[in-house]
């Protein structure tokens, strides 16, 4: 092995095991892990940004145990990789690819940039189990329908996790900002201390969590999924964002599980590979992140107004619709947000209050610290009826029957809705303490008599306006 410094740029995999680019960098020489602040970083939303803080903090601990370190720098990658390049010497840098547009035009930019100073510039696989261009229809095409998609690939062989590898620290280590003067958490304000009882950041708690979760968890998952108020998911999500975990890791387990009998398995690797469907979607058409993916709904009546009544009662989770206000807090609170209040609170949005999914798209890009570029632009579109494979715009979710059926004793509603209780539970009056001031809502306020728009008139008004097909032609 040369003695010559490898740099690693981290970006959304602080993680050691099952880490291609750290395997190749270790192999190549004393590896300087690096992590840049740069637009990517400074456009997250509030919670996103506040939660990629804990992370880095939680993998510098994991490096520094290890007598390595995390550096940190600020601006354009490019740049700033030249001049680590220029500082160490380094002749190689490898990082993990990612899918969205923004990062692949970086990527591309940085790639080209290091190839003309000579130096070796290598990306690697680990985001994603199946590379987007690699799933390709009988026509050569991109897969549009979920289920399709998942019968290419669910018979793949997909190779076992890497294990950690030997990394050698350089002799010199390159100055690093502090993590502290990033200040990634200030624009949570006073939210940020409430979301941290939440949250348990790091590579070691994403593996302790699947561990769990197959070992007591996903025999039940087929059905107990879709109960808000049971701890029956993975909770996966927030640790595939950053890279606390790989999907690989996820699959390995899932597929351990499938061999030991464990019924809910099939499914859980099943909903992994619909992130994976979300980000061959962003690679082939990366529309879906900002527009209609069918663009005959660009003339559809959404209303796409932030100051709208609706809009202001629906973030705030005072729509007077209990589980769509128990799903909005929920996120307020915990920066998650259960699968099937995503999508009854999307379909509310977007159906009875015909807002436009982009809105909703916004307040979620702000508020989950499992935000994904891909998920959400296809869990928007896919709720909204804009989306391929989208559930149809006539399927309107109704929230009471949706918690008669998958809240029956109301334990979710009373988790998260303090008004009305005499006493409620902390995650209720938790809510208070981390919203904004200016909103003015104490627990003591009556809940509101009735919903902002009512699920008849709504679903009524949203079908007249689907059914008023010349906005399609
Ligand atoms: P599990 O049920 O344990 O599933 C395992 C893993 O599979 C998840 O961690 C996730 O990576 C993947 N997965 C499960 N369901 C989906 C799905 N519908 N689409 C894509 N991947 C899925 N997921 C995000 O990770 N980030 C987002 O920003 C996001 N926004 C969404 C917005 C809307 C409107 C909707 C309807 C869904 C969104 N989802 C998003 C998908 C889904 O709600 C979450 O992935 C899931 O709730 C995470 O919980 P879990 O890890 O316990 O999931």
């Amino acid at each position: 092995m040369s003695e010559t410094p490898v740099i690693l740029w981290l970006r959304r995999d602080l993680r050691l095991a099952d880490h291609p680019a750290l395997t190749a960098a270790a192999k190549a020489g004393p590896v300087i892990p690096v992590f840049i602040r740069d637009h990517s970083v400074d456009s997250l939303g509030a919670a996103a940004r506040w939660r990629l803080g804990e992370g880095l903090r939680a993998f510098a601990e994991t490096l520094e145990a290890r007598g390595l370190r995390l550096i940190l720098r600020r601006g354009n990658a490019r740049d700033v990789l030249r001049e680590l390049v220029d500082e160490t010497g380094a002749r190689e840098v490898h990082w993990s690819r990612l899918y969205d547009p923004e990062a692949i035009e970086r990527d591309t930019e940085v790639k080209s940039a290091l190839k003309d100073a000579g130096i070796t510039a290598e990306s690697h696989t680990g985001h994603l189990l199946f590379e987007p261009w690699t799933v390709e229809t009988k026509d050569g095409g991109f897969y549009k329908v979920y289920s399709p998609f998942w019968r290419a690939v669910k018979d793949r062989h997909i190779d076992e996790p890497l294990p950690t590898p030997e990394v050698t620290a350089p002799v010199t280590w390159p100055d690093s900002d502090v993590l502290e003067d990033w200040r990634l958490g200030e624009a949570m304000k006073r939210g940020a201390a409430i979301l941290a009882k939440h949250c348990k950041p790091g590579a070691e708690a994403a593996t302790a969590r699947l561990g769990a979760f197959m070992a007591h968890k996903v025999d039940a998952y087929k059905t107990d999924r879709d109960l808000p108020a049971e701890d029956a998911t993975s909770r996966m999500s927030e640790y595939l964002t950053y890279g606390e975990i790989s999907p690989r890791q996820c699959w390995a387990a899932g597929a351990r599980a499938m061999e030991d009998g464990k019924k809910g398995a099939e499914h859980y690797l099943k909903e992994l590979v619909w992130r994976e469907f979300a980000y061959h979607l962003v690679y082939h058409t990366p529309q879906i992140m900002t527009d209609n993916w069918r663009p005959e709904w660009d003339a559809f009546p959404w209303r796409d107004d932030e100051r709208l009544a609706e809009v202001k009662a629906w973030k705030q989770g005072r729509t007077g619709v209990p589980f769509v206000d128990a799903a909005m807090r929920e996120m307020y609170v915990t920066g998650y947000m259960h699968n099937r209040a995503r999508m009854i609170v999307a379909s509310y949005l977007t159906k009875h209050c015909m807002i436009h999914w982009r809105v909703g798209q916004r307040w979620f890009d702000d508020c989950l610290i499992d935000w994904d570029p891909a998920s959400n632009a296809l869990g928007w579109q896919w709720t909204a009826g804009s989306g391929p494979d989208a559930a149809p715009y006539f399927r309107v979710f109704n929230p009471e029957t949706q918690a008669e059926k998958f809240d029956p004793r109301h334990h979710y509603l009373k988790r998260w809705i303090a008004e009305g209780q005499a006493r409620p539970p902390e995650t209720a009056t938790d809510y208070f303490a981390a919203i904004p001031r200016r909103w003015g809502l104490s627990p003591e306020d009556a809940y509101p008599g009735r919903p902002v728009v009512g699920l008849k008139e709504g679903r009524e008004a949203a079908l007249e306006a689907y059914a008023h097909r010349e906005w399609a032609e």
